[in-house]
């Protein structure tokens, strides 16, 4: 191995999961860089808010993430949270549609039917829905040569129905964005490719296998908060540098390098820069040095979303909740667009006295919950709930949670975009995080892994090709 005469130092910007994953992997190799890490809010964890309130742990932000493949899950085996992790409940979704809560069928592969059979049982689509859903085995191929939306690669084979129904509750839900602008490489990669030339989309689902209609979800016992903690502790007692209440102001090229200047005036030169931060702080960072790609990703829009959290008593319900929670299409035009039954889903958090709603409203092109109120946005939550799911009392605590900027929308073309951006900047600065290739925390976190490793390559091919003198 190559010793290092010089230690560079390596700036994380933006102390989300993004980020810290990134400076995690940074610090854990075997020849660790400096890492400084710029957190422009008073805490660290971005979206990942956990509270206590009302006597129950409550999830601001997300409340869990996929566990296949996820780097977190042996992340948080390292940490010491391994024995914290708990996977959610197996338990059925429902879709709260023309006025009946309905089972989401089995054989869905992000909404979209692998078999019709369970579709026509549940009755969440009509008769005419069912039979266009159909045509998809007798079209022409489709020619779907570049990206398109998620509801003209659907809708085109399947109708309109399936897109509204089935895919945009549990798609959109994801991005809380509109199937009508998500692109389909970006949301369902591979999809269009397998799609290209054949006839059906059912078939071409089932050679990619059926899976389960919702990804298996774990979380960490006390909250998501307790990972940011961990994560953050780990990374200053391997000697990482964490800023918070430190913004960037500016990120100009110098030679061999990047020199940041934080708002208070502080300025620092480092030899390579994880910039995590979201896409509206990250374009304005790359302003001085990468015009073209600081104008693109000012471009993305953001969909604004708010979380109310709902703690009822248990005698609220005629019934108690009978799954993990409830999907609301959009075309329903309700506020409400999704409600986890928290005390079902999550085993550690049931309870025999109340039940824990989570209900979140908002996605792209719809702001009306920016213009009401806490307390009247949180009344007409709690209406439209209790319509679906048949309460008859009120709730013991509501906490409402805004989030501004939740979550970037992946428009026609992102994936395109997100490479050409990629191959035009150098290697001492990778862009990470939820504005390029997945916004779910698993896909964060794989995210920050990879620009640390990117970073570190470039590195050690750095030291290996410098004289043995090194730099001064
Ligand atoms: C309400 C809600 C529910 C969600 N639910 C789930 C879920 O259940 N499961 C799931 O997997 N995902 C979920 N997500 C998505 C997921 O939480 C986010 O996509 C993910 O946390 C984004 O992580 P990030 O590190 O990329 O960005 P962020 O969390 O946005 O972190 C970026 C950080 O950069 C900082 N920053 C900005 N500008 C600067 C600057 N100039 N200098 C320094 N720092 C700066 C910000 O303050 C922020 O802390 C949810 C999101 C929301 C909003």
């Amino acid at each position: 191995m190559t010793q290092r005469t010089h230690q560079p130092t390596v700036a994380v910007v933006g102390g989300g999961i993004t980020g810290l994953v990134a400076a995690h992997r940074l610090l854990s190799d075997p020849q660790p860089p400096r890492v400084v890490v710029y957190e422009s809010a008073s805490e660290l964890g971005g979206k990942i808010r956990s509270t206590h309130s009302g006597g129950c742990d409550i999830e601001l932000g997300p409340d869990g993430f996929v566990g296949r493949d996820s780097p977190l899950l042996p992340l948080c085996h390292d940490l010491g949270l391994g024995d914290d992790v708990v996977a959610a409940r197996a338990g059925a979704v429902e879709v709260w549609s023309r006025g009946h809560l309905r089972r989401l069928p089995a054989g869905l592969i992000m909404g979209m039917p692998v078999r019709l059979g369970p579709v026509l049982r549940s009755r969440l689509l009509s008769p005419r829905e069912l039979l266009r859903a159909g045509f998809d085995f007798v079209l022409p191929p489709t020619r779907c040569d570049t990206d398109l939306s998620i509801a003209a690669l659907i809708g085109g084979r399947m109708g309109r129905g399936v897109v509204d129904r089935l895919v945009d509750p549990l798609l959109g839900g994801v991005y809380a964005g509109s199937v009508d602008f998500l692109g389909a490489d970006a949301a369902l990669p591979g999809l269009r490719e397998r799609l290209s030339g054949r006839r059906s989309l059912i078939r071409a689902l089932r050679q990619m296998g059926a899976r389960p209609a919702t990804a298996q979800l774990v979380t960490v016992r006390g909250g998501l908060g307790r990972l940011v903690d961990a994560l953050a502790a780990d990374v200053r007692r391997r000697g990482g540098q964490v800023h918070t209440g430190t913004a960037v102001a500016t990120l100009d090229a110098v030679p061999d390098g990047w020199q940041i200047t934080t708002r208070s005036g502080q300025i620092e030169c480092v030899d390579a820069v994880v910039l995590a931060a979201p896409a509206g702080a990250a374009a304005e960072l790359l302003r001085s040095s990468q015009r073209g790609i600081a104008t693109d990703l000012g471009l993305i829009p953001y969909a604004a979303v708010t979380v109310a959290s709902f703690v009822y008593p248990r005698n609220a319900f005629a019934q108690p909740p009978a799954g993990n929670g409830i999907l609301v299409p959009r075309i329903e035009g309700t506020l409400l667009r999704a409600c986890t039954w928290v005390t079902s889903k999550w085993p550690h958090q049931a309870r025999d006295d109340v039940v824990i709603a989570r209900c979140s409203t908002g996605s792209y092109g719809d702001n009306r919950h920016a213009e009401l109120s806490d307390e009247a946005l949180g009344r007409a939550l709690h209406r439209e709930l209790s319509a679906a799911a048949g309460l008859r009392g009120e709730p013991l605590h509501t906490r409402v949670t805004r989030w501004h900027d939740a979550l970037p929308q992946y428009r026609v073309g992102h994936r395109v975009n997100v490479a050409a951006w990629r191959a035009r900047l150098p290697a001492t600065l990778t862009l990470a995080g939820a504005p390029y290739d997945g916004v779910g925390l698993t896909a964060c976190a794989t995210q920050g892994r990879d620009a640390a490793e990117q970073i570190l390559a470039h590195l050690s091919e750095k030291t290996t090709s410098m004289p043995i003198a090194g730099r001064t």
